[in-house]
């Protein structure tokens, strides 16, 4: 079994936080265990609730058709969560249980390391960047940063419910997530080899050997 699988196992019947009490279950995240581009949103709604899957409503339809925009499936990224569980009406994450979940989030990251981390919404970029800077003024602004472990290329995005109502920030999100394939690519791209090491000509050093 895959680390993250055992991982997800682990994690089913989390009580870190009152949101246990009135969850039907742990919504881990889904999508391919070693993807290159991972998608963090906020929490789980009513039907990611009842369904354990992220994204599976209307924002995640969205989200779907953005990625076939360029290419890509949901089975080729990984999609998580702030949160694992719904908040009740799904009011927006209380600092606590932000802290009761976010060491599982890290640890998701660890396990998949991703190149590319694409933060939905104000929540995950607040998190994930460590900045109480909102995603009206960072969204598409790549910056790498260490996460999980892992140096990664972290991409800001409005989160797509948001923008389901909004047509401007549709534009903004669609604009925005077409920089993705280049991301991924320079994301990819190997670490260039160090300079090496200076040594004198050879014909120098034969010369110093004669004296
Ligand atoms: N569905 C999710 O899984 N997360 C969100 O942030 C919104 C909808």
């Amino acid at each position: 079994m895959h680390e993250l699988a055992v991982f997800a196992d682990s994690v089913a019947n989390c009580t870190k936080c009152r949101l246990a009490n009135g969850r039907t279950q742990v919504v881990f995240g889904s999508g391919h265990p070693n993807a290159d581009l991972m998608f963090v949103g906020e929490a789980p709604g009513f039907h990611e609730d009842k369904q354990g899957v992220p994204f599976v409503g209307q924002a995640g339809k969205l989200l779907e058709k953005l990625l076939a925009g360029i290419g890509l499936r949901r089975e080729d990224v990984y999609i998580a969560n702030v949160l694992m569980c719904r908040p009740p009406g799904n009011r927006d994450p209380l600092p606590d249980e932000v802290e009761a979940c976010e060491g599982f989030l890290w640890k998701k990251i660890e396990l998949i390391r991703p190149k590319v981390v694409a933060s939905l919404g104000n929540h995950a970029t607040k998190l994930l960047s460590g900045r109480q800077i909102g995603i009206t003024r960072v969204h598409g602004q790549e910056q790498e940063t260490m996460l999980g472990g892992n140096r990664v290329l972290l991409y800001p995005l409005y989160h797509p419910a948001a923008a389901l109502y909004t047509p401007r920030m549709l534009e903004v999100l669609q604009t925005d997530f077409r920089r993705l394939p280049e991301l991924l690519g320079r994301a990819l791209e190997p670490e260039p080899a160090p300079e090496p090491a200076l040594r004198p000509p050879a014909e120098t050093a034969v010369q110093l050997g004669l004296f």
